[in-house]
């Protein structure tokens, strides 16, 4: 059997407990690409201990709102990997309790990457975030910063599980105001979002790589603001229907279609699962908005402007500029 060594724990001995205590035939597993290098090893280990079949969700998988209804449909329990129950619920209550979140917590001392931040903070104010891989790893950082005579602070997101933890949808665990923001963990999405919501100076800190990156609230915004400009000459607008199971609005597409044409332009609803650039090509549209993931906008460049929905409101004059965030 393959041996798994991981930096996350997987929780191992709970999943086997799981599908021996429900007696489960068929178990689905849905994992984070980022970690999808184990996923054999995952099924080996399942197999060679419980009599259960595996299968492995070969779908994107973008976040808590993300449960791969199809496989979960076909299987008699669900292990969803790195993300916690989301706040909107969009499956049945049995269905609900066919799913298991198991959280990636990682095993990564975030010590030495927070004592290299120090240098870099500037205000005295701090307030510090993570994705729920380290957020158990907080107090440790706020330690270090008390120590360098900083004032660390974490608020929390009424909808989310943790102290201190931040989705690319919800960041209202930046406890405001604060001279900036210290985001323990990896990637752009976060910070880059942080940065947008803020409007203020965020250090993104990788306890994985220890390599610290600086993010300017402005320059995010002015993007955005760019985007926004370029779009309001628009006569033609693809509206984006997101087709995952916890993204999927069309209440809301129908509602952005409807303003658009009340203000004389085309308006077209379109729906996809992955919001990708490859899907936005060949469409002969001025711009597109996506009702789907707010953050999924930004990631995408594509000859025409792609807006999220508020963005589209302020096009529309059915919001102001300063009301962007
Ligand atoms: S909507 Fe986007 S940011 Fe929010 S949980 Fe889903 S994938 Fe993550």
């Amino acid at each position: 059997m393959q041996m798994i060594k991981f930096t996350y724990d997987f929780e191992l001995e709970r999943i086997e407990e799981l599908i021996n205590a429900s007696d489960a035939k068929c178990v689905g597993l849905q994992l984070p690409e980022g970690v999808r290098t184990i996923a054999a090893g995952l099924v080996e280990h399942i197999t060679g201990r419980t009599d259960a079949e595996v299968i492995i969700s070969g779908n994107s998988c973008y976040g808590a709102c993300d449960i791969d209804t199809g496989l979960l449909n076909v299987v008699d329990i669900l292990f969803h990997f790195g993300h916690t129950p989301y706040f909107r619920s969009y499956l049945s209550p049995a269905d609900m309790r066919k799913v298991h979140y198991i959280e990636l917590r990682s095993e990564v001392d975030v010590k030495p990457v927070a004592e290299k931040a120090v240098d870099e903070l500037e205000g005295e104010t701090v307030c510090v975030v993570s994705t729920l891989q380290h957020v158990h790893r907080l107090t440790d950082v706020k330690t270090i910063l008390e120590q360098h005579g900083k004032k660390p602070e974490t608020g929390k997101s009424p909808r989310l599980m943790y102290e201190g933890q931040v989705l690319g949808c919800d960041f209202s665990a930046v406890a405001l105001p604060c001279d900036e923001v210290l985001f323990i963990g990896s990637g752009s999405f976060h910070p880059a979002g942080l940065a947008l919501y803020t409007g203020g100076r965020v250090v993104a800190a990788d306890p994985f790589t220890t390599e610290l990156k600086i993010f300017n609230g402005e320059a995010e915004r002015k993007k955005r603001y760019m985007a926004i400009a370029r779009a309001c000459d628009a006569t033609s607008i693809g509206i984006i229907i997101g087709m995952k199971s916890g993204q999927f609005n069309l209440v809301e597409a129908r509602r952005l279609k409807d303003s658009a044409i009340e203000r004389g332009k085309r308006a077209y609803l379109i729906a996809m699962n992955d919001i990708i650039e490859e899907r936005l090509l060949g469409y002969r549209v001025d711009a597109f908005v996506n009702t789907a993931c707010p953050r999924l906008t930004e990631d995408i460049s594509v000859e025409v402007p792609v807006l999220s929905a508020r963005e589209f409101e302020i096009v529309l004059g059915l919001r102001d500029w300063e009301n962007l965030i």
